[in-house]
């Protein structure tokens, strides 16, 4: 099977599965190149994307699209998907426990793509692998994960930037959001040599310019390690 089918299969599974929460409304998989190197990924389908059943079709969906294109990469080139594969009522935040019910989903979707860069839009998607980051501090920098984790068993960069949709209500967000995007081609071009690395920190600040910062984290540590590097 190729990466496609497995998704596909993927996708029959979720539909199938009568115990995920959030079930009245539609499946919203995710779309894009099975083989993409790079992942962006959301918090939750909202109404428009419930409605057409595509992830960031809405207004936040149009600017994470033209960032893209932007950079010169293609839509159909790059991976887009959500934590939370259904819309919460209202658009409201969805709950830990909707995060965990569609948790295995989402890391065999990343087990099946493989991608070299996680982009997570927003503080959901960014707690998400990173508990303790925070989104106002920590958008803009590159992360690294091993491989060793209960997320994905292979090794990935994780860019966290600011939600489109909290860079469509603040003008200086918006700045921030696309400045960082900017950056997506230089560290998908330098992917390799960082994941490779066993000690990149000064090598990243060189690499991104002054602000950026690359941090090894390895999920499976305790806790005191994690916070040491924050
Ligand atoms: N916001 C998200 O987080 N995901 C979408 O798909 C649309 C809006």
């Amino acid at each position: 099977m190729n990466k496609g089918e497995e998704l596909k299969k993927l996708e029959q599974e979720i539909a199938a599965d009568n115990t995920l929460p959030l079930r009245e409304a539609n499946l919203v998989f995710g779309e894009g190149n099975p083989e993409s190197e790079v992942v962006f990924i959301g918090e939750a389908p909202g109404f428009n994307e419930d409605q057409q059943k595509r992830p960031f079709v809405g207004r936040a969906g149009q600017l994470l699209r033209q960032c893209i294109r932007d950079i010169r990469w293609k839509e159909v080139d790059v991976y887009i998907t959500n934590i939370v594969k259904r819309r919460p009522p209202e658009n409201r935040d969805p709950m830990p426990d909707e995060i965990d019910a569609y948790k295995p989903y989402l890391t065999r979707q990343l087990e099946i793509i493989k991608p070299k860069i996680i982009v997570a839009l927003g503080r959901f998607s960014m707690n998400y692998f990173l508990p303790e980051a925070k989104i106002s501090r920590d958008h803009g920098k590159v992360f690294r994960f091993d491989g060793s984790t209960k997320l994905t068993t292979s090794g990935f960069l994780l860019y966290p930037i600011y939600h489109p949709a909290a860079a469509l209500r603040s003008t200086q967000m918006k700045e921030e959001f696309e400045k960082n995007f900017k950056k997506l081609p230089k560290i998908l071009e330098k992917a390799d040599e960082l994941l490779a690395e066993k000690n990149t920190e000064e090598k990243a600040v060189q690499a991104f310019g002054a602000g950026q910062s690359m941090h090894n984290l390895q999920q499976k540590e305790e806790k005191s390690k994690q916070e040491k590097l924050f």
